[in-house]
């Protein structure tokens, strides 16, 4: 592409087209992703929260049924009778239905002993409890929830009891639930189908930093203390951050502690899932301005043609301005604005200025000062053309006689004056195509051009007797002699033209002065003479 100021005015505009849209696209960009960060992590803090809240309220509703419960049966705990044994297995089941939150219950007195369980296949009625989660907290004696852990039955459990004691304050064992982690329970229910149906999750952690719930049951029970929210909860801080989890990816994620049981929510979703509507808006950004852009290409062509025209134009004309004068040219340019306009101006007038220096200096260069005929080089340059283009002309060579005398009389300045004088003799009896030349000093040349010798003859005569008839400047008449010869029928080339033409003008000096000699003719003031080349005499 050309270098013009067309394309760089249309290279600068559409640069600054397309840095715009990209500053701008990218600036919605940066600012819709700042936002849907914000938004996310906010919308995940306020739901776990909320699960939270219904986590912790769950377990106080749990821990309070279960004490409910205790003081409604703790008078058969002291009774060894069977109707007794019976009514705390009723009491079991009742709370196992009630809720539906317990996997199983179990009645447990004071030594261990297990007295009551629901459902009653899980064969425990007899034996000792010796699982960790119920020794702590029977030792406990205080409404407790453990840590997960192992059952006798081998399955992962937390476990959720409460005290049981008689009227007069003895401890007499404890009523508890326990929830299996990796079954179905009641947290499922309680965190249920997360909202978000795409890659959002909802995990549970306790206060040591382990899986109690998560979408994929076998993540449950895995330590995930080094993920940096789970480092909060164990702070039991609630909030939201960025982060990237134990399998390195790029987080937004809430969270909330959960009082009663020292556990923390963390609701979550990934940075790539929350942002792809940025990424998505700004497709639709870059396709809803791609008309625009074609709009403005075409504006902006527009224009810079507009623009760059009238210097265009300029350019053009100005390149070729010192073959001929533009001017013409130059005036047709429409220049429209200021720089164009005062540019115009001054191109216009130097370019004229340029074209008649030119015109002055071609002229000097060609033409005598004092005489305003044409020099030396013009009547070369002219004979030349002549010949090359087989023009036939004559020359008359021609000398003032005695002007030596003349000067010496009469003063130099005279002298001037009587060769401008002759000068315009020589302009009144030749033609327009005719050039009338200074060969030097007071010798002078006329170039006749399409004329014979016999018809140059004439017009040589013509001005001898015109001058020879004059009162000359000097208040003198002054006569001329001449020498006349013909290309091509006399002279083959330029040299012998002038070599015979000054061989004519030498005899006519020698044989008397006043008078014009050529091969064929010569004549005098005397009058009859007629000469041929060889000077013979008629
Ligand atoms: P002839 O008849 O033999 O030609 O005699 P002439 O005196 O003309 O002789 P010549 O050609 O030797 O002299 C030419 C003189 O013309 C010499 C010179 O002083 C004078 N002359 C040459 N150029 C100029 C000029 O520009 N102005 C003036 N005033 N005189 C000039
Ligand atoms: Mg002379
Ligand atoms: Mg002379």
């Amino acid at each position: 592409m050309k270098l013009s100021l067309k394309n760089l005015i249309l290279f600068v505009a559409l640069l600054s087209v397309i840095l715009t849209m990209f500053s701008s696209t990218s600036s919605g960009y940066r600012m819709s992703q700042q936002t849907l960060i914000e938004n996310t992590l906010e919308t995940n803090r306020v739901y776990a929260q909320k699960l939270a809240n219904t986590t912790d309220v769950f377990f106080k509703m749990m821990l309070k049924m279960l004490e409910e419960s205790s003081n409604d049966f703790s008078p058969y705990m002291e009774r060894e009778d069977k109707n007794a044994k019976s009514m705390l297995l009723l009491e079991a089941d009742h709370l196992k239905h009630l809720t539906n939150a317990f996997n199983s219950v179990v009645i447990v007195a004071a030594d261990g002993e297990v007295l009551a369980t629901s459902p009653q296949t899980i064969d425990l009625l007899g034996k000792y409890l010796d699982s960790e989660g119920g020794l702590q907290a029977l030792n406990e004696r205080k409404p407790f929830v453990s840590k997960p852990y192992l059952s006798m039955t081998g399955r992962l459990i937390i476990f959720i009891s409460h005290p049981v004691f008689a009227a007069d304050g003895d401890y007499l064992g404890l009523v508890g639930g326990s929830i299996y982690l990796k079954e179905d329970n009641i947290l499922y229910e309680i965190l249920g189908e997360h909202f978000y149906k795409d890659d959002s999750y909802v995990y549970v952690v306790d206060e040591d930093g382990r899986i109690l719930y998560h979408q994929d049951q076998q993540r449950i029970n895995d330590q995930v203390q080094q993920n940096p929210v789970v480092a909060q909860l164990m702070n039991k801080q609630s909030g939201a951050a960025r982060v990237t989890n134990t399998k390195d990816v790029d987080m937004l994620a809430g969270y909330a502690y959960i009082p009663t049981v020292e556990w923390g929510v963390v609701s979550q979703r990934s940075a790539d899932a929350a942002l792809a509507p940025a990424t998505d808006m700004m497709n639709e950004m870059m396709l809803k301005s791609l008309p625009y852009l074609l709009i403005s290409l075409v504006l902006i062509s527009f224009i810079s043609k507009l623009i760059a025209q009238p210097l265009q134009n300029l350019a053009r004309v100005t390149e070729s301005s010192t073959e001929n004068n533009q001017n013409e040219n130059m005036k047709d340019i429409r220049a429209w604005y200021y720089e164009a306009i005062q540019l115009k101006k001054a191109v216009m007038y130097s370019l004229g200025f340029l074209h008649e220096k030119v015109d002055s200096i071609t002229h000097q260069s060609k033409t005598d000062p004092l005489t305003k005929l044409t020099n030396r080089r013009t009547l070369d340059e002219q004979t030349i053309k002549w010949v090359e283009d087989d023009t036939a002309f004559s020359i008359v060579l021609l000398d003032i006689d005695h002007f030596k005398r003349v000067n010496d009389t009469y003063g130099h300045a005279i002298g001037d004056e009587v060769l401008k004088f002759l000068a315009q003799q020589m302009r009144e009896v030749t033609r327009k195509e005719d050039v009338c030349c200074r060969y030097g000093g007071e010798e002078f040349v006329l170039l006749l051009k399409d004329m014979n010798e016999t018809e140059a003859y004439h017009v040589a005569e013509k001005l001898r007797t015109t001058v020879e008839n004059s009162v000359s400047p000097s208040g003198d008449k002054i006569t001329l002699s001449a020498g006349i010869a013909s290309y091509p029928a006399t002279a083959s080339n330029l040299t012998e033209l002038f070599n015979k033409a000054d061989e004519y003008l030498y005899e006519a000096k020698k044989t008397g002065r006043n008078r014009c000699i050529s091969g064929s003719v010569s004549g005098s003031a005397l009058g009859s003479k007629v000469t041929n080349v060889a000077g013979g005499t008629y």
